[in-house]
């Protein structure tokens, strides 16, 4: 029905440690380094295994977390802050690290989910090769699909280690972006209201 979207992208894609373990040690060996040398002798391995579990949300379909709700007689809207989350930059590699806001105002269905659930969800599209406004994007059609409210805004502030241990160099910059659905979209005074309590409840 209308979460297929939400839940059609996930390919549980095979992964092949060994083949990675071999592609780490290239890479070092292309980069100078002598992989017999004894610190970085079990680096590939580690490596093959740790790449494996950074991208774990591929295994899952993170918006099945939101399969189980709950009915409440509540109409107003419900805001969970400061949601950690660490994703890779598909571009460069690396992590970026930061906190997502999810802001919802329930349906005529009132369904709602508790906070373990709003954390998998996150988690299940942080653990991928990412950019961070498809993360942003992808929470909220989740949200908007499983637990079909009137409206969904999500904020995403990240600190990119691409950006601040490379290239322009700005540590502590941090990247805002957003993701608005249903009445969000078209009421401003709405928004507004959400935003402000994203913005002075720090
Ligand atoms: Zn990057």
């Amino acid at each position: 029905m209308s979460h297929m979207s939400a839940t059609s992208d996930t390919t549980h894609p095979t992964v092949d440690l060994e083949r990675a373990e071999t592609a780490v040690r290239e890479l070092l060996q292309a980069l100078g380094q002598d992989t017999a040398r004894d610190g970085i002798l079990d680096t590939p391995a580690r490596v093959a295994r740790m790449w494996a579990e950074l991208l774990q949300g591929y295994q899952e379909d993170p918006a099945s977390h939101l399969t189980r709700t709950f009915e409440i007689e509540h109409d107003e809207m419900v805001l969970v802050r400061d949601i950690n989350f660490t994703s890779m930059c598909e571009h460069h590699l690396l992590p970026f690290t930061g906190v997502v806001h999810i802001a919802y105002l329930p349906g005529t269905t009132g369904k709602f989910t508790g906070l373990s659930k709003l954390a998998r969800l996150v988690e299940g599209y942080a653990r991928r090769l990412q950019v961070q406004e498809t993360l942003t994007s992808q929470i909220a059609d989740a949200m908007n699909s499983m637990l079909e409210p009137v409206g969904v805004l999500v904020v995403v502030e990240a600190e990119h280690m691409c950006m601040s241990i490379r290239g322009v160099r700005t540590p502590g910059a941090r990247t805002i972006t957003t993701a608005v659905r249903g009445i969000y979209r078209t009421d401003s005074t709405a928004r507004a209201e959400v935003m402000s309590f994203i913005r002075d409840q720090k």
